[in-house]
């Protein structure tokens, strides 16, 4: 599995990483070689796409992209750490939260991905903030 593939996958809202197949190691993320043992022999792990929110920051000085989404010191976006059910952790957009007023999200929360999807583009990994 390439990153091509990864992102096809999430494409259909489809989070699929790797497991090793030695150490039994997972991973969200396209690795060619485990984490833990460094061994090449994974294989497809499709996760859940539920999880939890580990850690978060809310983000006004955006980069261009960002901008053209219509995000900006006015309406700043919020970024996360998400700890899957299944273990491994992944940064993420977290979705359906006030970024501009981020003492009313909370770590620990639940969430659901939630793949953003944007013409030609790569999709964008995120999460539906749940709580
Ligand atoms: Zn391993």
């Amino acid at each position: 599995m390439d990153s091509a593939d990864f992102f096809e996958n999430l494409k259909e809202n489809k989070l699929v990483g790797v497991q090793c197949n030695v150490c039994g190691e997972l991973s969200a993320e396209i690795r060619y070689f485990c984490s833990a043992c460094q061994g090449a022999d994974l294989s497809e792990k499709e996760f859940s796409g539920k999880g939890k929110l580990s850690t978060f920051t809310c983000i006004s000085i955006v980069p261009t992209r960002m901008a053209e989404e219509g995000f900006g010191r006015d309406k700043p976006y919020c970024s996360g750490i998400v700890t899957l059910d299944e273990g491994p952790r992944i940064s993420a957009r977290i979705l359906n939260v006030d970024a501009s007023l981020p003492e009313t999200i909370e770590t620990g929360q639940d969430l659901e991905l939630d793949v953003q999807l944007r013409d030609s583009e790569r999709p964008i990994l995120a999460f539906k903030y749940l709580g």
